[in-house]
């Protein structure tokens, strides 16, 4: 004998189409097969409740209902039984399939945001900083690191079950690695999922735990790991090295290892994109004269020639001797600013020199005079 369909929901003649949703929803979250595996009683209730939803939803059969009552339904008594052909069998696909009208999913995990039935853990994502001086910027480079991180048990490989045991299902959460629990509060109802406390949330459990690592199925090692650097990164770059990181509890998949890169201050050069700036300070008679002088590079000492009369404060180009461009493309210059010294002491010949100098540019001193333009 089929029941009432408001009371099935537990709802009045008159109720609303929102309050009738809630109601659905309260029932079929409390029924659901995903929360009651194998629990025919509340599949039988959830399917009751999915049918006396839908009929009651859609407003032409709730009026239906409302006048003849589950003959509306039943086909065959009252008269109209074509009408309604088919909702006599209302099984569970019908009713997971109202289920997912109502509310977008079909699955419990789906609908409360639980990931996938089994879902598995997977290790912790880790992060270490590779400090980089600008001579492996500019070309690119190869570094090894060490971490210390969570790697697979040597005594029970990983399974974290003793001599090789292998875990069975959890019989709390039934695999799944979760618990559900549905709480009210005067803002409505809650669902709170959280980590099954029996399996730690593996959704297995083992029966005689490996004593090293307790079941766990991981020891903290160190690891070293290639890092394969491009030329050009900077400071607050980052390369994430999937499945570097440690590894997940009973050989589950591993997390990631994001390497953040950071310069090492350099003795003579200052970055600027893909070039670099240094700054060479010449004598005065260098500068007159011109000079041919040797400077620093990220590869080592190189001729630049100073032309004759060069100004302080004036920049030389040397092309391509800067960063390698992070993708690919021009590499960048090093730029030499000239920095050109006055004597501060002078013995007397050199003083003689200078004076003699003033002479030849004539008697009088000159200076010109120029705006300042900032
Ligand atoms: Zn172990
Ligand atoms: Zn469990």
């Amino acid at each position: 004998m089929k029941r009432d369909y408001y009371e099935v929901l537990e709802v009045d003649k008159g109720v609303g189409e929102a309050d009738l949703k809630k109601a659905y929803r309260k029932m079929a979250m409390k029924f659901h097969p995903d929360k009651n595996p194998g629990d025919k009683v509340a599949e039988d209730k959830f399917k009751e409740a999915a049918e006396a939803y839908s009929i009651l939803s859609d407003s032409q059969k709730r009026a239906q209902y409302d006048q003849f009552g589950h003959a509306a339904t039943d086909g065959g008594a009252g008269g109209f039984g074509g009408g309604f052909g088919g909702f006599a069998d209302f099984d569970l696909s019908d009713a997971l399939r109202t289920f997912m009208e109502g509310f977008g999913s079909s699955s419990f995990d789906d609908f409360f945001g639980g990931g996938g039935g089994h879902r598995r853990r997977r290790g912790g994502d880790m992060k270490a900083t590779l400090q980089l001086s600008l001579e492996e910027v500019a070309e690119g480079v190869t570094k090894t690191i060490k971490v210390k991180r969570m790697d697979g048990c040597d005594s029970c490989g990983g399974t974290g079950g003793e001599s090789g045991a292998m875990p069975s299902r959890c019989t709390v959460c039934n695999g799944s690695g979760q618990v559900r629990q549905i709480s009210r509060s005067l803002f409505g109802q809650f669902v709170n999922v959280g980590e099954c406390s029996n399996c730690g949330g593996t959704g297995e459990v083992i029966s005689k735990p490996c004593r090293k690592c307790a079941g766990d199925g991981r020891a903290k090692k160190t690891a070293e790991i290639k890092v394969k650097v491009p030329a050009g990164v900077a400071a607050g770059n980052y390369m994430t090295l999937r499945g570097e990181g440690n590894a997940g509890p009973r050989g589950t998949e591993r997390g990631d290892l994001v390497v953040f890169f950071d310069e090492i201050e350099h003795k003579f050069f200052t970055r600027h994109g893909e070039d670099i700036i240094t700054e060479v300070e010449i004598s005065f008679s260098q500068a007159a004269l011109g000079d041919k002088i040797e400077v620093p590079t990220l590869k080592g000492m190189v001729n630049l020639t100073i032309p004759p009369g060069i100004q302080s404060g004036q920049v030389l180009r040397m092309r391509s001797k800067g960063l390698g461009e992070l993708r690919g493309g021009k590499r960048g210059d090093q730029l030499v600013k000239i920095q050109v010294s006055t004597p501060t002491k002078l013995n007397s010949s050199m003083k003689k020199l200078f004076e003699q100098l003033a002479s030849v540019n004539g008697a009088k001193r000159k200076s010109t005079v120029r705006k300042v333009n900032f």
